[in-house]
This record gives structure tokens, C-alpha cells and sequence, in this order.
């Protein structure tokens, strides 16, 4: 384990070299937070972020969790269609296990914001009417990854139950600045950039809830500034077809899509929404999404990769 510092009055922020941990770090700077970075992934903290390289199954980063002002904890093992052969060993082990661990080395005074994933609800019914998620509806969660974020929900509710408070986060889709690889407007920008074929899942009528990572970011500040308790929504409330998103990328990228429609796996949903009235009320304040200048702004920051055709 490399740690820079010792990181008492920090808030330790989990996942920080991911795509939402490098915001939320860059957020909680803002506001005047000292940070701990944490992840086993190494990389180029802040201007005054103290770095942690470490896996949070190593027991030597409990002494970091344990002494922290707050913790934020965001690493894990994201993305619905992940098809590796051993996927639901990572998920098991960076969602569930890695929790467990955060939940065991937090002392139970110390403010924690855990982020769950909006998958947890299964979808919102069909294209033509999405219905609007509450944090109180039934959870229907469909694949290893939505049912890996359920079970990390119910260790923190089964904490909760023995009296600690932790704010428990479910962002819908998160767009913006360093979004990873894998998701879908990454690959649509590259792909169009590069004049290969933009793959959509089930069909372009398809509806997503797209947040804005800086509105997720801000989200998580609020959470620890309100001590957010339980599940709350982070997600605009508005929907945006498929085919809106590729027409956000073909605007961005200033080029022409070549759109091939794909068989959708069982976990892929038709549509995603959230409810805000929750979020309003704990967290106060709604994210807002003008996609098309979201994705120009993912587009402009996003490296053009070598075409491999
Ligand atoms: P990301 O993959 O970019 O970041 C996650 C980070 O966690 C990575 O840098 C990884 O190295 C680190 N990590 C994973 N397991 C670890 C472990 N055991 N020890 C130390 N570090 C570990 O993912 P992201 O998109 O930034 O997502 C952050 C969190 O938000 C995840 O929990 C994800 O499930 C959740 N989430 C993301 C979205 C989205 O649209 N991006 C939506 C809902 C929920």
C-alpha cells in the first residue's frame, strides 16, 4: 500500500481515479474539504489530494477508513453488460465484500455516503410510458451487477437497522467529463470518430434518465453535508430516447453515424427514471441535463484513441 499522509480530518473518497470519484474529489476540494484519495488503480491526485494505492480488501486500509472525517465510498465493480467469464467473482468481491469492508472500518459516528446504482429498480416500465422510480418502490433488480448493488444495499440497511446512519445513492446513467469506456456514449462518440458502426442495444426507442456527473458529484457533497440517511434517487426525472443520444454524439462529433441495432441481453431495461421528489427534499436540489451540451462536453475531453478499424 503507498499512502502519501497520514489522513485524519479527511474525507476518504473511495474509486477516486474512477470516472465519478475524480469529481467528487474535484468537488469536495472546492468546498474546502481536505480528500483521501483511495483505489488500486494508481493516478494523478488533485492539487492537495492525498493519494491511498490500495485494493480495500487489504487490511491495511482499514487504519485510512477508520480515522477519516467522512468517507465516500464509490469503488466497485460498475457496468451492466460487463461479460467477462469471472464477472460475478469482481462483482461479488468489488461490490459486496469491498462494502462489507468499508461498513466494518467506518466507526459508526463518521458520516458515509455508499453509492448503490439506479439498476437496483429493474427499469421503468415501457419507452412510451416511464414510470418515475421512487426509493421506496419494490427493487426488481435484473442481472449479476443490479443484484450485486442490492446486496450491498442490504448490508447497509441491515447496518442502518443496528443505528448508524448511511446515505445510500442511486444515480441513473452518469454522463460528462472521463465517462469510462465501457459505457455506451463513450463508445458511440469513439466509434463515430472513427467511422465504425454505432452498436445500440434493443432498439433505438429505448429511454434513459442521463445525470450529469457534476450534478452526481454535487449530489454526494450534499449527502455528507445533510447526513443523508437511506436510499435516494440521483437522476433528472426526464428521459432521453437512444436515438436522442446518437443524435447528441453525431452533433458533438460533427460526423455521421452508421447505427446497427443489436439483440438487448436479459438485463438490458427499457426505460429509466427517476423519481426527485426525495432527492429535492434531502438533498435539495434536482439534477438537470441539457444532453446535447453534456455529450459535447464528454466529447471534447474525451482522447481519440488510435483507429484500429
Ligand atoms: P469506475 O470504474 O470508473 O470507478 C470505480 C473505481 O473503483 C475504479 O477506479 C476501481 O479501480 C476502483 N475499485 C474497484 N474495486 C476496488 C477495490 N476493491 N479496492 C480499491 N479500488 C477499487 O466507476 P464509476 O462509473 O466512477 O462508478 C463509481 C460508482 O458509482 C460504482 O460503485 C458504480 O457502480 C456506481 N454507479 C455508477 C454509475 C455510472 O453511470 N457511471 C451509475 C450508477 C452507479
Amino acid at each position: 500500500m503507498q499512502e502519501a499522509r497520514r489522513c485524519s480530518g479527511h474525507v476518504v473518497v473511495t474509486g477516486a481515479a474512477g470516472f465519478i470519484g475524480r469529481h467528487v474529489v474535484a468537488a469536495l476540494r472546492a468546498q474546502g474539504h481536505r480528500v483521501t484519495g483511495l483505489d488500486r488503480r494508481s493516478w494523478t491526485p488533485d492539487l492537495g489530494e492525498q493519494a491511498v494505492v490500495a485494493d480495500l480488501l487489504d487490511p491495511a486500509v482499514r487504519p485510512v477508513l477508520g480515522r477519516a472525517a467522512a468517507v465516500v465510498h464509490l469503488a466497485g465493480c460498475p457496468g451492466v453488460r460487463d461479460d467477462r467469464p469471472d464477472a460475478g467473482r469482481w462483482r461479488w468481491r468489488d461490490n459486496v465484500l469491498a462494502g462489507q469492508t468499508v461498513l466494518d472500518a467506518v466507526p459508526i459516528g463518521t458520516p458515509l455516503v455508499v453509492a448503490s446504482s439506479s439498476s437496483v429498480y429493474g427499469g421503468a416500465g415501457t419507452p412510451r410510458a416511464p414510470r418515475a422510480c421512487r426509493e421506496d418502490d419494490p427493487r426488481r433488480p435484473r442481472g449479476g451487477y443490479a443484484r450485486s448493488k442490492a446486496a450491498l444495499e442490504d448490508l447497509c440497511q441491515a447496518a442502518r437497522a443496528d443505528g448508524r446512519r448511511i446515505g445510500v445513492l442511486r444515480p441513473f446513467t452518469v454522463a460528462g467529463e472521463g465517462q469510462r469506456p465501457d459505457m455506451a456514449l463513450h463508445r458511440w462518440i469513439e466509434a463515430v470518430r472513427t467511422g465504425r458502426p454505432v452498436r445500440v442495444f434493443g432498439s433505438l426507442e429505448r429511454r434513459r434518465d442521463v445525470t450529469d456527473v457534476a450534478d452526481v458529484a454535487r449530489a454526494v457533497v450534499a449527502a455528507l453535508d445533510r447526513h443523508l440517511d437511506g436510499p435516494c434517487n440521483v437522476g433528472t426525472g426526464s428521459t432521453h430516447r437512444l436515438a436522442d443520444l446518437v443524435d447528441a454524439v453525431v452533433a458533438a462529433a460533427g460526423r455521421p453515424a452508421h447505427v446497427r441495432v443489436v439483440a438487448a441481453g436479459s438485463q438490458e431495461v427499457a426505460a429509466t427514471r427517476a423519481d426527485t421528489a426525495h432527492c429535492r427534499a434531502a438533498l435539495g436540489f434536482v439534477p438537470t441535463t441539457d444532453l446535447p451540451s453534456l455529450v459535447a462536453r464528454q466529447a471534447a475531453l474525451q482522447p481519440a484513441l488510435l483507429a484500429t478499424g
